[in-house]
C-alpha cells in the first residue's frame, strides 16, 4: 500500500515552525507550538523536565515499540559581551562564523523584549577599509551585531536591557518557491519535525494505527550533542532519528530523495534496521539513497552513547548547504514522510 501524506500541510506547518525562533537552550515556544499541533490532530504529548516533547501513538500489536525522533532546536548564538561601541560580541551555539555574515538577527532581552540587528565584520564598510574588509578573518573577535537602535556606547545598550547571556536567533528567511524548493535556515531539523507531524496527521485522518506502539520524540538539545541522551521510554526497542541528509561531493543524497545513513562520525548504524528501511523504500517505490555522512552525529548517536538498549537508524531529506543557507525540495520531504509512515505501519 502506498501511503502519501499531505505535502501541502507539511510545508505550511514547516514554514510556521521555521518562523518560531528555537535556538538550543531556548526552545519552549517551538515545543509548545508542536504540542498544540499534535493536540489538534488528536494526539496528546507530554513535555519532560528537559523540555523535549514525547507523543505516543498506540499500536495494533504488543511489544516491539519504536521511536522516531526529530530535533526542534537550531543553531544560534548568545550575547557574549556588550562592546564599548554599543555593538554585541557573540558566542555561537553551534555553526560557524562565515555562514552568518550579513544575517539579520533577533536578540531576546531578559525582559522578553525583542531587538533586531545585523551580523557584520568590524571592518564591513569597504569605502572605509578597502581590501581589508574582504581579507579580515571571520571569527568571534572580528564580528559583531549592529543593533537597530540609536546606541553608541556600552551603557546605551545595557540601558535597553540587553546583556551577556541573551539569546540571539538568525532570521530563517523561509521561502517556498513555485518550483517546490524550500529555502531557509534551520531546515535541519525543522523539516523532520514537520514530516513527523504530517505522518501523524495521515494516521489520524485515515484512522490507522502503527503496527507497534510508536513514540515521536522532539528533542531540544541536539545541536549541542545531548538531545536524545534522555527521553526514550524503556520499552522502546528500535529508534529512527529523522534528521537532514547530507548533499555534496562524493554523496548520492539529493533534495529530491530520502537519505538512509549507513555510517556517520559516530560509527555505523544498525545494519538490520538499515536493510529494513531500504526494503520499505523498494516495496513502496520511495526515492532513496544510502550514504555515509562525513561530519555528522545524530540524536540516535546521543541515545546510544547515553546507554540506550536499542537498534538505531538515521533517515532524512537531503538538505543542500547545511548549517548555512539551507535548501530542500518538497519531493525529498515527501519521500521522508512516506518512509516514516511505511516504517510505522509495517511489521
Ligand atoms: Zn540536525
Amino acid at each position: 500500500m502506498n501511503y502519501v501524506p499531505d505535502i501541502e500541510y507539511i510545508t505550511e506547518k514547516l514554514v510556521d515552525l521555521l518562523n518560531i525562533p528555537s535556538v538550543s537552550g531556548n526552545t519552549d515556544k517551538a515545543i509548545d507550538w508542536l504540542k498544540k499541533q499534535f493536540a489538534d490532530i488528536g494526539y496528546e504529548g507530554c513535555v519532560n523536565n528537559k523540555g523535549a516533547l514525547l507523543v505516543t501513538i498506540p499500536g495494533e500489536n504488543p511489544g516491539g515499540e519504536r521511536l522516531l525522533s526529530a530535533h526542534v532546536d537550531t543553531l544560534g548564538a548568545m550575547v557574549f559581551e556588550v562592546k564599548s561601541n554599543g555593538r554585541l560580541k557573540l558566542s555561537l551555539i553551534g555553526g560557524d562564523w562565515h555562514s552568518i555574515e550579513g544575517e539579520r538577527v533577533s536578540i531576546e532581552a531578559r525582559s522578553g523584549e525583542i531587538y533586531t540587528g545585523t551580523v557584520l565584520t568590524v571592518k564591513a564598510a569597504s569605502h572605509v577599509w578597502g581590501a581589508e574588509s574582504s581579507k579580515i578573518e571571520r571569527n568571534q573577535d572580528n564580528m559583531e551585531v549592529r543593533l537597530d537602535e540609536k546606541v553608541k556606547s556600552r551603557e546605551d545598550t545595557l540601558g535597553l536591557g540587553i546583556k551577556a547571556g541573551d539569546f540571539v536567533s538568525f532570521d530563517p528567511r523561509a521561502e517556498v518557491t513555485r518550483s517546490g524548493f524550500i529555502n531557509s535556515r534551520h531546515l535541519d531539523d525543522k523539516a523532520s519535525c514537520a514530516v513527523l507531524l504530517g505522518a501523524a496527521k495521515y494516521l489520524a485522518e485515515n484512522s490507522l494505527k502503527p503496527f507497534y506502539t510508536t513514540h515521536l520524540l522532539f528533542t531540544n538539545y541536539e545541536e549541542v550533542g545531548h538531545g536524545a541522551s534522555y527521553g526514550i521510554p524503556e520499552t522502546v526497542r528500535e529508534m529512527v532519528a529523522v534528521d537532514m541528509g547530507c548533499v555534496g561531493d562524493g554523496l548520492s543524497g539529493s533534495e529530491y530523495t530520502v537519505s538512509i545513513c549507513a555510517k556517520d562520525s559516530s560509527g555505523p548504524y544498525d545494519l538490520k534496521l538499515r536493510k529494513h528501511l531500504e526494503k520499505l523504500c523498494e516495496d513502496n517505490h520511495i526515492p532513496y539513497v544510502v550514504d555515509i555522512f562525513p561530519y555528522y552525529g545524530s540524536d540516535a548517536s546521543a541515545a546510544l552513547r547515553a546507554g540506550a538498549n536499542i537498534r538505531a537508524g538515521l533517515i532524512g531529506t537531503g538538505v543542500d548547504a547545511s548549517h548555512a543557507h539551507e535548501r530542500t525540495h518538497k519531493e525529498g520531504i515527501l519521500a521522508t514522510a512516506r518512509l516514516a509512515l511505511a516504517y510505522m505501519l509495517n511489521e
